[in-house]
């Protein structure tokens, strides 16, 4: 009996690494219907476009690519090829549903990011029907029970989802109304997974939430399972709320060596006028107060942070002050935005928006700021041997990429088989984004 012919999937991940978790679950959803992943989507006989509708630049990016896709349907159609089958999912999906149609026809169906596991119901429902076939649903339980136990692994890195969703409604974000309200995995299932990673050959798994650190059951008591699991190397969590940072987590930061020296805590703002209309519920006294803890425990931390300029309401005196916090943190790397106004949002409705170009300016100098003081934690490593996990080949021949335990890039020359191993480089030169080691006829690094 001859085969049917593998149908071509083609994925594209937007925003968080929350979503690159869920496009590696949707391929696992889609397999056993004979989709095989495809990395253009020419030709291709369903496309997904995971989504962010964090900031509006971010929402409105899919609409121009949509624009793209329905040419290459049409195309696909006319050649006499099949049909191309679109989907939009992840946030975008959640909080504009049947609107996205209207907008763009070419679209056959809409699913949220908790109703992803329908994703083969959906499929058959609109080439069965016309008009868009829609799932938005809000519940994560029934959703990780729904997805294949196997996980399959693609490197030797691997985000792991362990909660989702937020109570917490800062004024300015989106995220519990597209993810819905908070929602912790069972850990035994976290533990299955993470297993049937380090069977595969994952040595490193970040533990992924929108806010990680209020995992039910206690993070810290997580990773300590987790680093029981032979194989698994390097643990990583992100991204964490100041208010969740519990003693245990802290102390696991020093106990724990498979825990690695990097925190994700993004503080949005050094001013308590402009924390408190957030609605962060912390101070900036009581983040840096928190830090002196948590490098009380580990010293070596290289600290990452999120933040948000222009908020409404914002004044000079008010951004100052988030100048003073960086200055005091001092940051290994961070993300800053400048505010974007979400519909349905309490702060889209404040008062005191502020203009675009007074945004530009703050965000510039925040960044220089934060570009020094990342220049000076990479240019520190110069020097020093960090174990360093290759995960991949560089841009360049017989160069190979990994990460140092601070999430440092590595480029060092060497070749393929140390991909998948942890080895001790020395580091000899530092730019902004990266640390490098050049072999010069050195085969092994040391
Ligand atoms: N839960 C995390 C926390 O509390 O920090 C953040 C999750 S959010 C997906 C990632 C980042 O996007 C936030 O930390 C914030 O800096 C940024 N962000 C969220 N809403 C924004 C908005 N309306 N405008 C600009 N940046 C925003
Ligand atoms: Fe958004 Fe705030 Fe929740 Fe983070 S804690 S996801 S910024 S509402």
């Amino acid at each position: 009996m001859t085969q049917p012919a593998p149908k071509r999937l083609y994925i594209k991940t937007y925003g968080c690494q929350m979503n690159v978790y869920d496009s590696e679950r949707m391929a696992d959803v889609l397999r056993p219907l004979g989709y095989g992943m495809t990395d253009h989507p020419e030709g291709a006989d369903l496309v997904v476009l995971n989504t962010c509708h964090i900031r509006e630049k971010a929402a409105e990016k899919v609409f121009s690519e949509l624009g793209k896709l329905k040419v290459m349907k049409q195309e696909k159609a006319a050649a006499g090829d099949g049909v191309m089958t679109i989907a939009v999912a992840g946030c975008v999906a959640q909080a504009q549903g049947q609107e996205i149609r209207a907008r763009q026809p070419a679209v056959d169906l809409v699913v949220g990011p908790q109703a992803y596991h329908q994703l083969p119901e959906l499929i058959a429902r609109s080439h069965r029907a016309s008009g868009v076939a829609l799932a938005a649903d809000f519940t994560p339980e029934d959703k990780f029970d729904a997805l294949p136990k196997d996980r399959t692994a693609s490197g030797v890195t691997a985000f792991l989802t362990v909660q989702e969703g937020c109570d917490k409604f800062c004024t300015f974000c989106v995220v519990p109304y597209t993810r819905g309200g908070e929602f912790s995995r069972p850990a035994a299932d976290i533990l299955t997974e993470a297993r049937s990673l380090a069977s595969q050959g994952v040595r490193e798994v970040t533990l992924l939430g929108q806010n990680v650190n209020a995992f039910t059951g206690g993070l810290g008591n997580l990773v300590r399972r987790l680093a029981e699991i032979p194989g698994l190397d390097r643990i990583r969590y992100t991204t964490s709320h100041p208010r969740d940072m519990d003693d245990d987590l802290i102390a696991a930061h020093a106990e724990v060596p498979a825990l690695m020296p990097y925190l994700h805590l993004p503080v949005q703002s050094g001013s308590d006028r402009i924390l408190k209309a957030m609605n962060r519920g912390h101070t900036a006294a009581h983040y840096l107060s928190l830090l002196e803890r948590i490098r009380a425990a580990r010293p070596d931390l290289a600290l990452s942070g999120d933040f948000i300029v222009g908020f409404p309401g914002e004044t000079d005196k008010d951004f100052e002050a988030t100048l003073d916090l960086v200055r005091a943190a001092t940051f290994a790397s961070a993300f800053s935005f400048k505010y974007s106004r979400r519909p349905g949002t309490p702060a889209s409705a404040m008062p005191g928006q502020v203009a675009e170009e007074a945004k530009d300016e703050r965000l510039a100098a925040l960044n220089a700021l934060l570009d020094e003081q990342q220049r000076a934690f990479n240019a520190a490593q110069v020097g020093r041997t960090l174990d360093v996990l290759f995960e991949k080949p560089g841009r360049y021949p017989d160069q190979v990429v990994g990460r140092s335990p601070y999430l440092q890039a590595v480029h060092v020359s060497g070749t393929a088989d140390l991909i998948g191993r942890i080895v001790p480089v020395t580091i000899q030169s530092a730019a902004k984004m990266s640390l490098a080691r050049n072999f010069e006829n050195q085969l092994e690094p040391a």
